[in-house]
């Protein structure tokens, strides 16, 4: 199949060249005629599909037809979840447009507003927005949407995740009721459904794997390990196994800059990315590393979420996520088509909890792997798998987090069922669970309640 064929002009087609891609990704040669018909979608796809060029060629291939945007007016509203995505979707925008004469501007929290409603005064053709901002755009009457033609939803499930879902509601009220709407989520949950039936009209449903990686293949497996010797062991397992480059998980903010300190202290050098690092030392941090000049980049789920990084050969979970959801997109950071991707997890004693609902979840007791110099002194229980099937989340209703794009996940607390594990005594060096190679289809859509915090001074979920 051939980009020709999908009914866009030659000022695209060109700029698709320019990119070097030779053929259109499954999202794409069904999205693209889709909506160039005008017809709403609903998409099942997730970062590595090529999604962001499924809507972002159509939607410009579309305007590209219709009269430009005059004053602080917007023809096409993209909505995401994240500063980053929405500073990568514009680059796609400007990418894939640079031989049209559309206007595009990206607008996200955490930077000035003044220069944002400057950019927006002589209008925007594809206008990039983080929900929160818009919404403080919109009042502050630096946006008008009289002529809003198409709106894209990006990473809804996230969105929705991240507690925007009151943000969405308002910005859906005050657009005009007819217009085109796309909605792209990692999975189709129930409540991605309920927020779908206000929004999309008659959708044709499209559901994608990611573009290089049906099932790839991911080893993981667990160290037992004292809480206040992870870094150091963390440290030997970069030495002893030579990585070049690794992602690594940390469930606060705090943490992500602990760790770097103290790997860059090691001598690796070492970077942090989460919601409270200015834009330009977050994307300073993504360049550096996707360009090979720092080795370890260490991240919170939601900043990690949705970058457009290769997948990587090793993952590490520094903490165990709180919401067991969260692990299976972690883990679907590493793993190549036809190579081995490893993930791996480094666990205290008082994770005991999150580690039953992730094995609950992935149906999968997680192999465990003692080193001999780290034995910990505070055990972690052995585990039993919890078979039972879990119910879908109830649709959320948390507060709007305005100030924390790129930052907070609002947490339900809801309580996370498990069988009490069989409390095993200490396992000797080397024992192993035999829980071998697990097929992992990166954000296979499994959904966990989020779990209760397992102990009362625990940092609250927000804190990514
Ligand atoms: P996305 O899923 O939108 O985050 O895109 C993932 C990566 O795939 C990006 O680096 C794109 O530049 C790249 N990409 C998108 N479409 C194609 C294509 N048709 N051929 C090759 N690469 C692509």
């Amino acid at each position: 199949m051939s980009f020709n064929k999908l009914g866009l002009s030659a000022p695209i087609l060109k700029a698709i060249e320019d990119q070097g891609y030779t053929e259109p990704s499954a999202i794409q040669a069904q999205a693209i005629p889709a909506i160039l018909e005008g017809q709403d979608v609903m998409a099942a796809a997730q970062t590595g599909t090529g999604k962001t060029a499924g809507f972002t060629l159509p939607l410009l291939e579309l305007l590209s037809k219709g009269e430009h945007a005059q004053g602080n007016q917007v023809r096409a509203l993209v909505l995401t979840p994240t500063r980053e995505l929405a500073a990568q979707v514009a680059e796609s925008v400007k990418d894939y447009g640079r031989h049209l004469a559309l206007k595009s501007t990206v607008v996200f929290g955490g930077v000035k507003i003044n220069p944002q409603m400057m950019a927006l005064r002589r209008g925007a053709d594809i206008l990039i927005a983080t929900p929160g901002r818009m919404m403080d755009l919109y009042q502050q009457n630096a946006v008008k949407f009289d002529k809003l033609e198409i709106l894209v939803l990006d990473e809804a499930d996230r969105m929705l995740d991240m507690g925007f879902i009151h943000d969405i509601k308002k910005i859906l009220a005050i657009l005009p009721k007819k217009r085109q709407n796309l909605l792209f989520s990692a999975t189709f949950s129930p409540e991605i459904r309920q927020l779908a039936k206000g929004l999309v009209n008659n959708p044709i449903e499209i559901s994608v794997t990611p573009r290089n990686a049906t099932a790839v293949s991911v080893e993981q497996w667990l160290h037992p390990v004292d809480k206040k010797r992870k870094t150091e062991l963390l440290i030997q397992l970069i030495a002893d196994g030579r990585w070049d480059q690794a992602l690594v998980f940390s469930r606060t903010k705090h943490g992500a800059n602990k760790i770097t300190k103290q790997l860059e202290d090691a001598g690796i050098r070492a970077s942090a990315i989460h919601g409270n690092k200015s834009q330009g030392a977050r994307t300073r941090a993504l360049s550096d590393f996707k360009e090979g000049r720092i080795r370890i980049l260490v991240a919170t789920d939601i900043a990690a979420r949705g970058l457009d990084i290769e997948q990587l050969p090793h993952v590490v979970n520094f903490d165990l996520p709180d919401v067991a959801e969260d692990y299976v997109h972690r883990i679907g950071r590493t793993g190549r088509a036809g190579a081995t991707g490893k993930a791996i997890s480094l666990v205290a004693a008082d994770e005991l909890d999150q580690l039953r609902a992730i094995e609950r979840l992935t149906q999968k007791l997680i192999e465990r792997r003692y080193e001999d110099d780290f034995m910990p002194t505070h055990m972690l229980p052995d585990t039993t798998l919890d078979t039972r099937p879990i119910k879908p989340n109830k649709p959320k209703k948390p507060k709007a987090p305005r100030d924390q794009q790129g930052g907070a996940r609002q947490g339900n607390g809801a309580k996370q069922g498990g069988n009490p594990a069989k409390q095993g005594n200490a396992p000797k060096s080397g024992n192993r669970r035999p829980a071998p190679k697990a097929e992992v289809t990166p954000g296979q859509g499994l959904r966990s309640k989020p779990l209760a915090p397992a102990r009362r001074n625990r940092k609250p979920s927000s804190d990514n």
